[in-house]
């Protein structure tokens, strides 16, 4: 039982003590605020992974399982793809709407490198449309952004020094060019690149950046087509798909959103934690957070924290690793080993304690591995 839980209002609401959000950072950005003048057409980034048409200047995008075609002039419906004379531009490239240090536990990701520091950036513009989502500002609409350069961006990481590269806030997958060319150059630099995304890709787009990145975060917002289709002008199996080719390439964790009368039924919770368990595993760390009033949801109520918790129990029947992200309750927000149940990691807010493990992430009591990757000694 989850005893004394309470919420935190946003999944973004972590705040280093050192350094507030991008106002507070005067990073080395090289032009000055873009706010939405037209660029010429020499000046913007042709985009790829999409097909020109052969008898008109019309174009197919295959960068996500839309697949939009999409006539001269016009934008696809993530809005941040646009043709022109049959040539598809990335609207986004280079355009950074926020940056800000974040512990890598706001992505949320529990159990890689716990207790690390992230340079987050985001863009704006998603091939998802969710009535519910908190960042819409920058994921449904185009917000002021700066011009930046991914060395810039290797470079604020390193001075930090941070981990690595977040990609979050918006969907990075309708940021791909840029994230694509950042991640290469932060690799190779030797930081981290992690994603934050809802995993509607195709499949090719996302082999293809696999080998940059690290970790990620996906969020899997049911297991039903009829939501999909419904509340996010998406569609699931494709989402489901990521989850699979991510499996064993990279360090995976879950995010799930528990929304009111929408996804929040005991027998959709039980088959979204089993499927988990099934072609994930067990042991994959899976964040449940709380709908708090947003975007086109704004009158409704937030997730009551009682249906956090029998969420909670449902999950925990087939998982190993369960947190209540944007909820607090210690049973829900640390992590005990699977096999003793010493408590190997605790967690305050944005105070990590890992109490409990030795130098290689296995439980420093009875040595059991708990998935969880630390830096090496
Ligand atoms: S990335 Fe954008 S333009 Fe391309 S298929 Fe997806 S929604 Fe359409």
């Amino acid at each position: 039982m989850v005893a004394n839980a309470t919420y935190f209002r946003h999944r973004f609401s972590f705040r280093n003590s050192k350094n507030g959000p991008l106002e507070k950072i005067h990073g080395p950005f090289t032009r000055s605020f873009h706010t939405g003048a037209a660029l010429s057409l020499s000046e913007m980034e042709e985009a790829s992974h999409y097909q020109r048409g052969k008898e008109s200047s019309d174009v197919t995008c295959r960068l996500c399982p839309h697949y939009c075609q999409i006539p001269s002039g016009e934008s696809g419906k993530c809005l941040a793809r646009r043709n022109e004379g049959g040539i598809l531009y990335s609207l986004n490239y280079q355009e950074v709407a926020k940056v800000d240090w974040l512990p890598i536990e706001a992505l949320p990701l529990y159990h890689y490198h716990p207790g690390s520091t992230m340079l987050a950036v985001g863009s704006w513009g998603c091939n998802q449309r969710c009535s519910f989502c908190d960042t819409h500002q920058w994921s449904q609409s185009k917000p002021p952004t700066r011009w930046v350069t991914s060395q810039e961006l290797v470079d604020m990481a390193i001075a930090r020094p941070a981990l690595g590269i977040a990609y979050t806030y918006a969907e990075p997958i309708v940021w791909y060019e840029f994230v694509l060319e950042t991640a290469q150059a932060a690799q190779a630099a030797g930081l981290r690149n992690v994603l934050d995304t809802g995993g509607f890709v195709d499949p090719s787009v996302l082999r293809e950046l696999l080998p940059y990145v690290d970790a990620v975060n996906l969020d899997i917002k049911a297991i039903e087509e009829p939501f999909y289709r419904r509340v996010c002008g998406s569609s699931l199996d494709p989402v489901l798909a990521t989850a699979e080719i991510l499996k064993g390439r990279t360090h995976l964790e879950i995010t799930h959103m528990i929304l009111p009368g929408e996804n929040d039924f005991p027998s959709a919770q039980s088959t979204l934690a089993k499927w988990i368990a099934a072609h994930l595993g067990p042991d994959t760390p899976t964040h449940l957070r709380a709908f708090f009033p947003a975007h086109l949801l704004a009158k409704e109520k937030p997730t009551a924290v009682e249906s956090m918790m029998e969420a909670f129990q449902i999950f925990r029947s087939e998982l190993r690793h369960v947190y209540l992200s944007n909820v607090f309750s210690q049973e829900a927000n640390n992590t005990f080993c699977t096999e003793c149940g010493a408590e190997l990691i605790n967690r305050v807010r944005t105070e990590v304690d890992l109490r409990n493990l030795d130098p290689t992430g296995c439980c420093a009591t009875c040595g059991a591995e708990n998935a969880i990757i630390v830096p090496r000694a």
